[in-house]
Parts: structure tokens; sequence; C-alpha cells
């Protein structure tokens, strides 16, 4: 088997953990590398792998020569839900159920028979929680983990120690969502975190309990990073300071920050390419959106969505409809059929629809980069995600910020307060939401913002441009798998 039309120097097993905004990112970093030359097996859920084949039709991972896709069962009973598996569930049974399956598969995969190279390292999610210890087992076979998050939040979970010791957690009082303790600035963090506040921690700091197994989740997952090479899905102007601080941390683990691995994997791998085309969207993408896009004014459309994990109450859905409608701006808006509690766009009020008929397009799932790259497109209404984050910025599109949870509260503060992107939306009232729109869209801050993102969209290509810092991570990350190409001793 070659690879480029070279024999393969390293076959990588990539694993990423169960959900579209780390299985995305994976997969781009899969198909960089493969594009150097490295053999690639991507290993999704088996769960997952039939949610993809029914959205992107049954050819959609059949691989090609050099990029094979295998899956495991994440344990959880069978289900028909299009594509969503409860986080927290997931999380306990991929410790629990996964690691003898996982194992298995190596096994399987390294045998001869099978036509492909012999495996030389593994790369994990980092929150795959098995990895590290089925890695040992697997003849110490060289894991590399991947933080598919932003290195904020990395960050911010490193300071969960420092937080109880001081006692500033856990909070104190069943009122503290609403007594002012989440305004809070902690002193003494990271010098790349001053001026944050609690609110802005990733949302697992919220509990009263010191043995929340959240924390619990938070503290292993940094630990496991200790002494394992670590792969940043960001450049290095983007998040200078905060990786100084994680280098700090994290004395023996060589990073290596990658990113944005979107715009390196498109560079490489354009869309008509074998390797360009292969995809892993748990939804089918819904190709009206662009032309719907194209029938609109250059820099005019407000794009809203809230990525693949996020929930709204109806109530909460109505009052947001509103506050778009009254801003009266053109608007795309991805609703996921999971994404509203108890229902789906079913539930958005007809009169609604019927007043925003003429400016206003709904829809379940997009093909985002190609949104965000789209003329029309000027601002991005987001939950914050890591990944659109990086998305915006890369296309020079402002963002307004309406965070839920996980990393995206402090992806927020990134945004808004260390890099100049994006505005908070802090309430979901019709009139919160119509104002924030208006300033983002048509204000003074609004501009500012704008030439902000377009001042880091230049930053990004130059990051990934021939001897930007991505490329020369990449360079040193290819060096490192070289080095291990002889070290291939594991056994059958
Ligand atoms: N996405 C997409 N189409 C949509 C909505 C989202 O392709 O209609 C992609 C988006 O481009 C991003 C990912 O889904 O790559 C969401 O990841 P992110 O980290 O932003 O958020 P998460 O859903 O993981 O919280």
């Amino acid at each position: 088997m070659t690879v480029n039309g070279k024999e393969p120097m390293v076959h990588a097993v990539c694993v990423p953990f169960a959900a579209q905004g780390h299985i995305t990112p994976m997969l781009q970093l899969a198909k960089f590398l493969n594009s150097k030359g490295i053999y690639i097996t991507f290993v999704n859920t088996q769960h997952n792998h039939h949610c993809m084949l029914s959205s992107n039709g049954p050819d959609s991972l059949k691989g090609t020569s050099s990029f094979r896709f295998e899956t495991f069962p994440d344990g959880l009973p069978p289900s028909n839900a299009n594509g969503f598996r409860d986080v927290f569930p997931l999380l306990l049974s991929l410790r629990v159920n996964c690691p003898q399956p996982f194992m298995e598969l190596l096994y399987r995969i390294n045998d001869p028979s099978t036509g492909s190279p012999p495996i030389t390292l593994i790369i994990s999610d980092i929150h795959m929680p098995f990895a590290r210890d089925v890695a040992r087992m697997f003849g110490d076979c060289p894991l590399v983990l991947f933080y598919p998050p932003s290195p904020c939040s990395f960050l911010a979970y490193a300071h969960l120690d420092n937080l109880l010791d001081k006692d500033i957690l856990p909070f104190k009082g069943p009122d503290f969502m609403s007594d002012g303790s989440l305004n809070k600035k902690p002193e003494n963090l990271a010098p790349s975190m001053k001026g944050i506040q609690l609110k802005d921690f990733p949302s697992f700091i919220r509990s009263t309990d010191k043995d929340h197994p959240l924390f619990k989740y938070m503290r292993d997952l940094v630990e496991r990073a200790y002494g394992v090479p670590l792969i940043f899905n960001t450049f290095k102007a983007l998040d200078q300071e905060i990786l100084n601080d994680i280098s700090n941390l994290l004395v023996s683990s060589p990073i290596y920050t990658i990113g944005p691995l979107h715009c390196l994997a498109n560079n490489l791998a354009q869309d008509n390419t074998e390797l360009g085309s292969l995809g892993c969207n748990l939804w089918k993408e819904d190709i009206k959106t662009l032309e719907w896009l194209d029938s609109k004014e250059p820099n005019s459309v407000l794009y809203v969505s809230f990525g693949t994990t996020l929930f709204m109450t109806n109530e909460q859905l109505i009052e947001f409809s509103w506050g778009l409608a009254n801003s009266k701006y053109p608007f795309l808006w991805i609703i996921r059929p999971d994404m509203v509690i108890g229902g789906g766009s079913s539930i958005i009020p007809p009169e609604f629809l019927d007043e925003v008929k003429d400016r206003g397009m709904l829809s379940s799932w997009c093909a985002q980069e190609k949104v965000l790259n789209h003329p029309s497109v000027k601002v991005y209404l987001s939950h914050s995600g890591w990944n659109s984050t990086l998305e915006s910025i890369s296309s020079g599109v402002p963002l307004i910020c309406w965070p839920s949870y996980a990393d995206q509260p402090i992806n927020c503060w990134y945004s808004c307060e260390k890099l100049g992107v994006g505005l908070e939306m802090e309430g979901i009232t019709r009139r919160d939401v119509e104002e924030i729109i208006t300033e983002a869209m048509d204000s003074k801050k609004g501009k500012e913002i704008k030439k902000r993102t377009m001042e880091w969209k230049s930053l990004v290509k130059e990051a990934i441009s021939l001897r930007g810092s991505s490329t020369l991570e990449c360079d040193r990350f290819m060096n490192y798998l070289l080095s291990l190409k002889d070290q291939n001793n594991i056994s059958n």
C-alpha cells in the first residue's frame, strides 16, 4: 500500500471524541497528515458511523487506499436519534465499556492480512479516557493527544485545584448563579487569564459540591496530558500568552499548535479530490442555504447557529425568534431537528414565519465554512464553540456570542475581551436580541469588531503560509512522526 505513490512511513490511528465538534477537527488533522504521506485509520463509534452513512450516503465512508474508516461500539444501547448522544452517559460509557473493544480493534487493524502497514501511533482526542491505558497495553504504542476545544479552556481546567485550594470553589449556597458569585475575579491566576470572572470559566465549575464528578473529570483530563505530546487547534499569534502559560504547566509535554486545522486541511486537500471529499457530518448539508445567500446583497446577512450540542427551551426560542424578526436584517438560522427541548422547528410561531418570509431562511444543517466565507454574510450569532470561533475569525466574520455550557463561556470571554472580535449577548429577551444584533450589524462598535476580525483573518493567512507559524509547527510534528518510524515494534 502507498500514500501519494510512496511507502507510508507512519500509520496513525485517529480516534476522535464521539461528537461533531471533535470529529470534524480530528478529520481535518487526519486529512492533513494523509496529504503528507501518513497512512490513516480513522475510528468512529458505530452509532456515529451509521448516522454519517444515513446523512451522506452508503459510499461516503469508503475512504481511500491509504485512509480507512473503522468503528467500535460506544457501549450505549442502540437508538434512532439523529446523531446526538447525551454527553454525560456517553463519557461514562466510553470509560467503562470501550477499552476492550478499542484494544481488539487495534489488534485487528495491526494484522498484516488486512493489508495496512503496522500501527505506528495513536492520535487520540484527550476526551477519550481510555486512550492512554490502551496505548500502553498495546505494546507501549506512541500516543499523541489532541485537544480540539480552545487552549484557554484547557488552562482554565488546569486552574481547578488552585480555585479549590483558595476556597473560591465550590460555590457557596444554592443561589450562586444569581447572587453575584459568578462575577468574582479570582486573583493570582496565570498571567493570560488576567481579568477573567468566574462566569467566564467553563460551565463545569458551576457546582456547590467539592466532589462533583465534573471536577474529577477536569482534573483527570489535565493529568492525562502530562508527559504526552499535545496538539492544539490554534496558531501561535492567536493564543501566544495562553500557550506560554500552558507550557509552564506542562513542562514535560511537547506542544504543537497546528491550526486553524480547517484552513490547513483545505489548503492541501481541495473538495474535488478523493481526500478532500472525505467527510464525517452527522447531519445532511442543505445546499439551498448557499443558493439563498447568493440572492442576498454582499455584507448584509446575519448567520445564526448554535452548534451541535446546545439546546433551547421553547420560551427562549420564541423570544429569540421575535428579537431576530424585530431587528429587520436578512438572516440564515440553523435549527437542528433536536435543538428545541421537547420539540423542533415546528414550534416556531407561524406569525414569525410569515413576518420574515422575505428576508429569513431556516435550515437544519449547512456547510458552515462555506456559509461563513460567503460574501453576503456580515455577522455570525454563535454559541461560541471553538471550531465555529476559528471558522468565523478565519473568514473575517465578527461574532455575537451567546455561550451556554462547557468551554463556550470562556471562548466568549476570549473572543470579546482578548481578541476583540465579538460582542456578548447577555440576555435572551426579544429586546436583548434585537439590540445586540443591531449593535453588531450597524454601529461604531460593530465596525470595530469587524476591523479586528479582518486583522485576525490576515494573521490566519500568515500562520498557514509557507513560512508561517502553523506550517513550521506541522514540519516539527512531521519530524517527530519520522522519529517514530524506526521505533515500530508493536507485535500482534
Ligand atoms: N457546523 C456545520 N453546519 C452547521 C452547524 C455547525 O458544519 O449547520 C459545524 C461547524 O462548522 C463546526 C462544528 O459544526 O465545525 C461545531 O463545532 P463547535 O466547536 O463550533 O461547536 P460544538 O457544537 O462542538 O459545541
